[in-house]
């Protein structure tokens, strides 16, 4: 998996996620070209930021996109629009968007880079509460609503075997 990662502001992408991700995975992390990222840079929010990516860029179903971006940025007005309880970051499996700070960004990517790997989320989307699903067993996985933490449950570690073997 190639994961392309772009930052509004240089530094945005923590030093410990890659690292973190190679636990998991194998991965190569490479800064998204130059075509895509002069494109976003650009971006004016009018469009689909992921038809402006892709625009200047054809993606290979193994690749991925890495966005961090700071708070209140045009970013993340777009993706709090498209999904209205995504107050840190979003994800569609394959772009995913930051817009925390520290403490919290770090676990934030990791959330978002776990979707990559065909992980959902272990809370209840539907539910404005979002209680975590009873598949999780861990009261400080990622995956649950608003966690910040660098680890997994059981169930997420099955869907990242289960997704390798595809
Ligand atoms: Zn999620
Ligand atoms: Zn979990």
């Amino acid at each position: 998996m190639n994961i392309y990662y772009y930052e509004s502001e240089p530094g945005l992408t923590d030093g410990l996620l890659l690292p973190l991700l190679k636990q998991y995975t194998s991965v190569n992390y490479v800064p998204l070209p130059e075509g895509p990222k002069t494109a976003l840079d650009n971006w004016n929010g009018s469009e689909d930021f992921r038809y402006t990516t892709i625009s200047k860029f054809s993606l290979t179903p193994d690749d991925r996109v890495l966005i961090t971006t700071p708070k209140s940025s045009p970013l993340e007005k777009w993706c709090v629009k498209d999904c209205s309880h995504a107050l840190w970051g979003w994800s569609d499996g394959t772009f995913s968007v930051i817009y925390t700070e520290p403490p919290v960004r770090l676990s934030t990517q990791f959330h978002e880079c776990l979707h990559f790997l065909g992980v959902d989320d272990c809370y209840v989307i539907d539910d404005p509460a979002h209680p975590a699903k009873p598949s999780c067993t861990r009261d400080d996985c990622v995956m649950r609503y608003g966690v910040n933490s660098l680890k997994v449950c059981d169930s997420v570690l099955t869907q990242i075997n289960n997704f390798q073997k595809q």
